[in-house]
C-alpha cells in the first residue's frame, strides 16, 4: 500500500505515521527526517539546505525529486510506503507519479489531515523527541509515561528542533497554503484524496485512519 500524509507541520503526520507502520508492515518515508540527517552529516546537499530549513523555506523540487526517487526504488519500499512531509509542491506530485509509473505502481490513498492552522503553533512549540529513538511527543498533549523517560526506549534525552520556533512556523504554515495545499485538489481530481478531522485526539485520529485502511 502507498500512503501519502498531506497536511501542515504540526498535523500529526509523524504520529500516526509511527502507529501506521507498525499496523499496515509499511514503512514511514519523512523527507523532513531525510533532510534532517543531511544536515547533521554535513554532507554537501546537507551544507546547502541548511540555512533554508532553518528559516522555514522549502527545499528545491530538484533535491527532493532526486532523494525520493532513490528511495522508494530501495527494497525495503517494495511493499509499500507511508509519505510524510512528501510531496510539497505540484512539481513534487507530479515527479512522484511518474517515477511510480515507472515502475508499474501508483499511489493507493492521499490523506488530508484537516486541521485548524492557528492551533498549530501550539503543537510545535510543544513538541520533543526522544534523541535517542526518535518518538516523538507533546508538553501538553502526549507526554512520557514517566517524566524525563521516553516510553519506548527508557533514554533521558529528548530534543526540540530549531526550526520549531513561532516565526519560523509562521513561514512554514504559509509554505502550506501557498505551495502545498493546492496538491489537495490535484489529489481530488483523482479520486485518491480522503479527509480526517486532525484536530481530534491521538488515538481518535489513529482510528479514523484504520477505518480507511483496514
Ligand atoms: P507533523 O509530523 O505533521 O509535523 P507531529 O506528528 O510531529 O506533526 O505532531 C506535532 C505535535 O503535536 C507533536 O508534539 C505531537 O505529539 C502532537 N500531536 C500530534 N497529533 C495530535 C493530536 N491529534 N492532538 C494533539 N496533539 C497532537
Ligand atoms: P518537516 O519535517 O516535514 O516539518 O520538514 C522540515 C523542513 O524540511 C521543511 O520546513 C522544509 O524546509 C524541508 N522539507 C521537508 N520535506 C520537504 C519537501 N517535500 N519539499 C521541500 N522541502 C521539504
Amino acid at each position: 500500500m502507498r500512503i501519502v500524509l498531506l497536511g501542515p507541520p504540526g498535523a500529526g503526520k509523524g504520529t500516526q505515521s509511527v502507529v501506521l507502520e507498525e499496523k499496515l508492515g509499511i514503512i514511514q518515508l519523512s523527507t523532513g527526517d531525510m533532510l534532517r540527517s543531511a544536515v547533521a552529516s554535513a554532507s554537501s546537499i546537507g551544507k546547502q539546505i541548511k540555512s533554508l530549513m532553518e528559516s522555514g523555506s522549502l527545499v528545491s523540487d530538484e533535491v527532493i525529486v532526486e532523494m525520493i526517487s532513490e528511495r522508494i526504488s530501495k527494497s525495503d519500499c517494495s511493499n509499500g510506503f507511508i509519505l510524510d512531509g512528501c510531496p510539497r509542491t505540484l512539481a513534487q506530485a507530479k515527479a512522484l507519479d511518474i517515477m511510480l509509473a515507472k515502475e508499474n505502481m501508483a499511489l493507493d490513498y492521499v490523506i488530508e489531515m484537516s486541521v485548524d492552522a492557528e492551533k498549530m503553533v501550539q503543537r510545535i512549540v510543544g513538541r520533543f523527541n526522544c534523541q535517542s529513538c526518535g518518538a516523538g511527543y507533546h508538553d501538553e498533549f502526549k507526554t512520557p509515561q514517566t517524566a524525563g523517560t521516553c516510553d519506548h526506549c527508557d533514554k533521558p534525552d529528548f530534543q526540540r528542533r530549531s526550526d520549531d520556533n513561532p516565526e519560523t512556523i509562521r513561514k512554514r504554515l504559509k509554505a502550506y497554503d501557498d505551495q502545498t495545499a493546492p496538491l489537495l485538489p490535484f489529489y481530488r481530481d483523482k479520486s485518491l484524496l480522503h479527509t480526517i478531522n486532525a484536530m481530534a485526539p491521538i488515538d481518535r485520529v489513529t482510528s479514523d485512519l484504520e477505518a480507511i485502511f483496514c
